[in-house]
């Protein structure tokens, strides 16, 4: 995370996210936790004031190996061990189940606000006219589709279309997998587990009531599309080493692993905003922030369709493209000032009248 956005664009991704889930009704069936809290555990010789942990945030608690147990019971096991050095706690930290939100969203859409979804396509090239202006989307099947504006956002594979039309998105897939198992006592809160960057998640819905493991980051050609099975057995080594109670914690016996590839740029921020192409847009990049990121994301997208990107003030200097280029444009004061956020409220509408 960049410390110049840091904290309050974290704060400001959450807001956004947790009011479509309000405003739709979907903050209890996708089991969000607005303020869930995150406690991060260090292991080993990683001291809680070390690398890696948070310092001194406001609202961030600091935490002894017993405070720890106290807080999550699930570390009783290591800390009998005597491999945890501390934690912190984040209140203001949140999670969810990603995917029965962006599944219920999408029904809200299609029956709320007339959307229309096509998850049958497949887009094979960006038409572009010789005037360097979109022109449609050729389909593997041939079909031409033609729109007045075009956003590509297509996680890890947005560079291998945007080609297409000739643009550079420097974006790779970066693998991540993920252990399932069904929850037998799960934690009581999101957790991180220091140095092993393990992110557990609590996943109590109406659909589900599972605990997620996440882990690692591979980089991996698009073209290659299997798991690492090294890995995935990896992972289930390194949760029996950070939870020895594990099966305790979950039905061990029938978990499994997914794997995804997030869509990493070189400097962790995501891209949101036009090309050199006139009508093609981007929005992607999101990296680890996918979910969290996305109402943020897709709010300041359509700020910047309706009233220009410059009026996404400091987020457009951060997100934009041309960020990327070898000369970078030189920015104004007004971009370049951390204070110039669009208000969340404001974001979106029509200002273009306004003075
Ligand atoms: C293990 C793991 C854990 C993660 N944990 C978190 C977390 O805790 N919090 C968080 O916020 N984020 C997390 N992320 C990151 C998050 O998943 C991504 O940032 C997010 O999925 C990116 O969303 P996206 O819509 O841009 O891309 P994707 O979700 O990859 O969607 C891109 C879509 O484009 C489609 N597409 C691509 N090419 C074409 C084509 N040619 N034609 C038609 N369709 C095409 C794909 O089929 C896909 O449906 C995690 C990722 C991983 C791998």
């Amino acid at each position: 995370m960049n410390n110049a956005l840091g904290p309050r664009m974290v704060h400001e991704h959450k807001q956004t996210l947790t009011k479509v889930a309000e405003e739709e009704g979907l903050s209890k069936l996708a089991d969000l936790h607005p303020d869930g809290g995150r406690l991060t555990v260090a292991y080993h010789i990683y001291h809680q004031s070390g690398f890696g942990m948070r310092k001194d945030v406001k609202g961030v608690q600091r935490l002894n190996a017993e405070q720890v147990v106290t807080r999550e019971p699930a570390f009783a096991a290591a800390h009998a061990d005597g491999i945890i050095r501390g934690g912190q706690f984040a209140p203001m930290d949140s999670y969810g189940d990603c995917q029965t939100f962006t599944k219920a969203l999408a029904d809200v859409c299609e029956t709320k606000y007339d959307v229309q979804f096509d998850y049958s396509v497949n887009v094979s090239k960006l038409e572009v006219d010789r005037s360097s202006k979109m022109k449609g989307v050729k389909l593997t099947d041939g079909q031409l589709l033609t729109a007045d504006v075009y956003v590509l956002a297509a996680g890890a594979d947005t560079p291998n279309l945007a080609i297409t039309a000739g643009v550079h998105v420097p974006i790779t897939g970066m693998r991540g997998y993920k252990l399932i198992a069904p929850a037998k006592k799960p934690p009581r809160s999101a957790l991180v587990v220091k140095p092993y960057e393990i992110y557990v998640t609590p996943m109590k819905s109406e659909v589900r009531d599972e605990v997620h493991f996440a882990g690692f980051g591979e980089f991996a050609p698009s073209w290659d599309k299997e798991p690492t099975p090294e890995l995935e057995d990896r992972l289930g080594n390194v949760l029996r080493v950070v939870f020895p109670n594990i099966d305790e914690m979950v039905d061990w016996n029938k978990r499994h692993v997914v794997f995804g590839r997030r869509p990493q740029t070189p400097d962790g921020e995501f891209v949101i905003g036009p090309t050199r192409v006139s009508g093609l847009y981007i929005n992607s990049g999101h990296c680890s922030y996918g979910f969290r990121g996305a109402a943020h994301s897709a709010q300041l997208l359509a700020n910047g369709l309706v009233n220009g990107f410059e009026s996404n003030g400091v987020y457009q200097r951060f997100f934009t493209l041309a960020r990327f280029q070898p000369l970078r444009p030189q920015w104004s004061q007004e971009l370049n000032n951390p204070l110039n956020r669009p208000d969340l409220s404001e974001l979106g509408k029509d200002r273009r009248g306004a003075s």
